[in-house]
């Protein structure tokens, strides 16, 4: 039966009336950043096409301000939000000082941008698109607020949570704190042994993240790593038997909280800090913990965890064979074989070269205070000494991309450690 024509023209005008109404209605958004880890500046809200214009904030001094992360409030559930992302325009105004002129925008710009409601949950946006020098994401939240970032974030309260909850559910994990830093913040560090095993016949492990603090993917391998090492799989627990592991999820805890980049920060890069006097307390603390597994000649593998350069899919940063010795090259070579074989068929692919970046003279002025390398020059002859890097900007790099990263790297170091034993 076909509609009289005068009830369509009734039809269209509640439509038209009720959709007008609505956004009249719809809240101004607004923007909240005074939480911990949070970082924006420049915002400017359009709320005719609910449209919010930022650029990523932080102190350039404190390192380079790739780093985003806010909460939108006032939406309509259901609406469009649109973030229009430039890159920070910020400069450092001081002689032999990083970042002269502006941070190149791409540091700032993931492919998909990350959101949550909850804050506990962290999701992708659909792909962003590039405007000229502006890069756009959309989405729609079904809540009144939501959280979006440059990547999943992760805060000195959820490392010091999370090893919090595992050392109360695993008596094999105690959460300890690798020090205080020079604002004062605690260092969560867990330590993990299980059984009767004396302490000098255990290997060495050490596993940091976050010496970058916007590289905020690293803490999420760190993450998995520790899930992976604590679970009920066999060979995690042959490894909590055979070795003592410390894991620091967050090395540079102050940057991460107040939302600053780290990298390059004045007047020291944690991880070119790395020096026979560091300028942090977290390096100290950390470079004396490794110098007595290093004394007690057990400092097996370490590991340091980064997010590198956009869309570069090196994973493995070494020293240059030629500076190193036997059995350290072989040992070391046969660790990212193994690392490689496992993380390079976790589904879907995250993309990765098995052709490691070398990290000498060549690569920066101070390539001897990078941390990796330190601890290779430091070490022992059968140290493993690796900076890993997890690619950002990929349709995986997400929680449980990173985290499987994580878990792959434990359960290769784990294979590792099965042949290091079997040797004589
Ligand atoms: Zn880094």
């Amino acid at each position: 039966m076909k509609k009289a024509p005068w009830k369509l023209l009734a039809g269209w005008l509640l439509y038209l009336t009720l959709t007008l109404c609505s956004a009249a209605a719809a809240e101004p958004l607004a923007v909240a950043s005074q939480f911990e880890g949070a970082s924006v500046s420049g915002v400017e809200v359009d709320n005719g096409t609910r449209t919010i214009k930022f650029m990523p904030g932080g102190d350039p001094v404190r390192g380079w301000p790739c780093w985003w992360y806010f909460r939108i409030d006032g939406i309509t559930p259901g609406e469009t939000i649109t973030l229009q992302l430039r890159g920070s325009t910020a400069t450092v105004d001081k002689p032999r000082s990083p970042l002269q002129k502006p941070l190149a925008s791409s540091w700032a710009m993931p492919a998909q941008a990350t959101f949550s409601i909850d804050g506990k949950t962290w999701l992708h946006t659909g792909k962003g698109s590039k405007d000229g020098e502006l890069m756009i994401y959309t989405l729609r939240p079904e809540a009144a607020s939501v959280f979006v970032a440059w990547g999943p974030p992760y805060t000195p309260s959820d490392a010091a949570k999370f090893v919090r909850a595992m050392s109360e559910k695993h008596p094999f994990a105690k959460a300890e704190e690798l020090c205080r830093s020079r604002g004062e913040r605690p260092v969560p560090m867990l330590h993990v042994l299980e059984g009767n095993r004396k302490t000098e016949q255990r290997f060495g492990i050490w596993v940091q993240a976050r010496q970058h603090a916007w590289e905020s993917g690293s803490s999420w391998v760190a993450h998995g790593f520790v899930e992976w090492l604590l679970s009920d799989d066999a060979d995690a627990g042959w490894l909590r038997q055979h070795a003592e592991i410390f894991i620091v999820p967050i090395m540079d805890v102050d940057n991460t909280a107040t939302g600053n980049g780290g990298k390059d920060a004045v007047p020291q890069d944690h991880n070119r800090d790395w020096s026979p006097q560091p300028h942090w307390n977290e390096i100290i603390a950390a470079q004396r913990k490794v110098g007595d597994l290093i004394a007690e000649g057990r400092m097996d593998v370490f590991l340091d965890l980064h997010n590198p350069s956009p869309d570069d899919p090196t994973f493995f940063y070494i020293l240059p064979s030629d500076l190193l010795k036997e059995p350290m090259i072989g040992l070391r070579d046969r660790f990212i074989e193994l690392a490689y074989g496992r993380i390079s068929k976790i589904k879907p692919l995250i993309p990765m070269s098995n052709r490691p970046k070398v990290t000498g003279a060549n690569y920066h002025p101070l390539w001897q205070q990078i941390s990796a390398n330190w601890v290779s020059m430091n070490g022992n002859p059968h140290t493993v000494s690796l900076c890993l890097e997890t690619i950002w900007n990929g349709p995986n790099s997400t929680t449980e991309g990173y985290r499987a990263v994580g878990a792959n790297l434990a359960a290769a170091t784990r294979e590792y450690l099965g042949e290091r034993r079997e040797k004589p």
